[in-house]
């Protein structure tokens, strides 16, 4: 009798404690990003840092869950958002008219430009000179697009940034166009290489959702919006952007 009371009780007790555990738990917020892309989201060991992952890890706290990062291909977000596989996107991800048929975006969070990287000695000096040229994007990326657009260019499409711009040091290419923070970050660990000053195109980041799903959208607006207004936005921009 005293047995099995220890055992009821000490079930009833695993009971409690599976329960606590339960309500104590936060649910998940899965970001899916690409983590080649500095920055703004980038391994440092084990870890996957940068702006978008601080932005992610501080709307998270806003909203009171705990934040999981899913790193994968940049062409496989929108679908990762759609499918559920994660409630958003946060990637340097440039609103465009395509994507807003697939996904909702936050308000913007970040201004950006596509720029076009070149060999110190190239005779490509502005984006009009791009016609004809071999270009090296990073697949899927507005890069991509653009370069889609340029006459006469044949596009080299990398699965990184950065092999992108390996394969510009390495003479596969004559330019690369990418977005100008990962630029400024690739230049510097790369000698012979230098950032046209003319941009080719300006643009802006936002969080994608699945399409419809307003509730999200507006919890991650708010937060946004409170980031925004209490410095910490900034504050995250300044501790990996060094301003010039
Ligand atoms: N801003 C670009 C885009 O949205 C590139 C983003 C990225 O490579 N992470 O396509």
């Amino acid at each position: 009798m005293k047995k099995l009371l220890s055992v009821v009780l000490s079930a009833s007790l695993l009971g409690l404690a599976l329960v606590g555990t339960g309500c104590g738990e936060k649910k998940e917020l899965v970001m899916a990003t690409n983590a080649e892309f500095p920055p703004y989201e980038y391994h440092d060991g084990d870890a996957i840092v940068g702006i978008d992952a601080e932005i992610a890890q501080a709307i998270a706290d806003e909203m009171g869950r705990t934040l999981v990062i899913e790193d994968m291909a940049f062409d496989s977000i929108i679908t990762a958002v759609q499918t559920g596989k994660a409630d958003m996107g946060v990637a340097g991800m440039t609103i465009t008219e395509d994507r807003l048929e697939n996904v909702d975006f936050s308000t913007p969070y970040a201004t950006a430009a596509q720029v076009i990287i070149v060999k110190d000695d190239s005779d490509i000096a502005s984006p009009d000179d791009l016609a004809g040229k071999t270009i090296g994007v990073q697949l899927g990326t507005t890069g991509d697009i653009y370069a889609e657009e340029i006459e006469n260019a044949s596009i080299e499409k990398y699965n990184k940034g950065f092999e992108a711009v390996q394969a510009l040091t390495q003479g596969k290419v004559d330019a690369v166009i990418i977005d100008n923070e990962p630029a400024k970050v690739f230049v510097s660990q790369n000698e012979g290489i230098k950032i046209l000053d003319e941009a080719y195109t300006y643009e802006e980041y936002a969080i994608a959702v699945k399409k419809g799903n307003t509730e999200l959208l507006n919890q991650i607006n708010a937060a946004i919006e409170k980031l925004q207004e209490s410095g910490k936005l900034q504050e995250i921009v300044d501790k990996y952007i060094v301003a010039e």
